[in-house]
């Protein structure tokens, strides 16, 4: 996708490249205060990569050969100066290294659902085709697709499709506010959903893409991280992108193609990498019967595009296949939080996963879900119904660890 490229932040390399041969050698400095460790993450398709380290004294502390795709962690002694010495014949692939994640400035929390008052949960689908005809993903016309989503119970829609703009302004009415927005898929480019915008930005790179999106005021979501395959959207370059506010972590539409709809490897691999980026659920419809499958319910205080922009960027929003948030509440370091179906129902009982860096930290089937901070980073809920449904919450996580991409 954008290969080659070589982004360089403060803490982390990413190098993305069509094919390499030779040796790269990246001076890395591990602050006094922080774990000596570098995260590695390899993408490794083809050819060879060896990974050695060297102290300050050029003494050889670790050494790796011909590393296959995936992530490690290196633990090294102490603060100071290494060199990371890349040796790569015919490699075809990528790697990123990071290391000394930013620090929290207090022992605070956010929490993105906190003073939630005075405006409602609206449901809201992004990624939909309709209308362009036979032949085409957006096969069914617009009016029977809106109208379908007005009946879902649906207030936010956008007609999202393939590199161009379909204006559906004239559906607005007072059950549904239309959103512009177009799926950017040119060929052998990762698919992203441009939202808030009316034109297409498919001659420009994924990154151009991104940032005129947020310069007309809108925001982008990639799309299917693992549709096809995991890694359509490779990790590393997940981590090279910059301005987009999040991924699909549900697209169910990927369970009628190939791959997996579910994207939540991905969207630990970011967190756990100090990337806030945010969890949407979409259902990418093409044929009718996709409706309804995935979609976010914000809380908006209107049924406005400026309510609802405020809302995302915030993170006020979940990611759901059919549970309703109640509340996520932080009381002192603890969480509460409850799911319930949007229905009157006798069933109260879910079951909470709190999770880190994919890891479940602990999963309890009852009315509520507590669960007591103690320094992670971030934490995320999902929580599972009776029918399999699940609802994805944004993530709790301590002020300053997290940066916007
Ligand atoms: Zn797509
Ligand atoms: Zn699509």
């Amino acid at each position: 996708m954008t290969s080659p490229s070589k982004t360089i932040e403060d803490n982390s390399i990413t190098y993305i490249y069509d094919k390499f041969t030779g040796k790269k050698i990246e001076n890395i400095y591990l602050e006094h205060g922080q774990r000596p460790e570098i995260m590695f993450n390899v993408e490794s398709i083809s050819g060879s990569l060896d990974v050695f380290i060297q102290d300050e004294y050029g003494k050889t502390v670790y050494e790796n050969y011909d590393i296959q795709s995936g992530e490690f962690l290196v633990e090294l002694s102490r603060a100071g100066d290494y060199k990371v010495i890349l040796n790569a014949e015919d490699h075809v692939g990528s790697y990123n290294m990071t290391w000394s994640l930013p620090k929290a400035s207090s022992d605070e929390y956010v929490n993105p659902y906190e003073n939630l008052a005075g405006g409602k949960w609206l449901k809201a689908n992004f990624h939909t085709h309709a209308g362009t005809g036979p032949g085409t993903c957006g096969v069914n016309p617009q009016d029977v697709v809106i109208e379908t989503y007005k009946q879902l119970g649906y207030e936010l829609l956008t007609i999202s499709n393939h590199d161009i703009f379909t204006d559906t302004s004239n559906y607005t009415d007072d059950k549904i506010l239309m959103i512009p927005g177009v799926e950017y898929s040119p060929s052998s480019k990762g698919h992203m959903l441009t939202i808030g915008i009316t034109q297409s930005l498919h001659e420009h790179t994924n990154q151009k893409a991104i940032e005129m999106t947020n310069e007309m005021g809108g925001f982008v979501v990639l799309a299917h991280p693992n549709w096809g395959r995991q890694g359509y959207w490779p990790l590393n370059e997940l981590l090279s992108l910059k301005g987009y506010i999040g991924i699909e972590v549900i697209n169910q539409l990927i369970y009628r193609l190939s791959g997996s709809g579910l994207a939540t490897n991905a969207w630990d691999f970011l967190l756990s990498r100090g990337k806030l980026v945010y969890g949407f659920g979409n259902d990418d419809l093409h044929a009718l019967g996709d409706a309804g499958r995935s979609f976010n319910i914000i809380y908006c205080k209107e049924r406005t595009w400026e309510s609802m922009k405020e809302a995302i960027d915030n993170g006020q929003f979940v990611a759901s296949t059919g549970l309703y948030p109640e509340y996520l509440v932080l009381d002192g370091d603890t969480i509460r939080v409850k799911a319930s179906y949007p229905i009157d129902t006798y069933v109260d009982t879910f079951t909470y996963r709190f999770i880190e860096n994919g890891k479940v930290l602990s999963e309890q089937t009852a009315r509520e879900g507590v669960y007591k901070l103690n320094g992670e980073k971030y934490v995320r809920v999902e929580v599972i119904g009776e029918n399999g449904a699940m609802l994805f919450f944004q993530p709790v996580y301590l002020k300053d660890t997290l940066v916007k991409p």
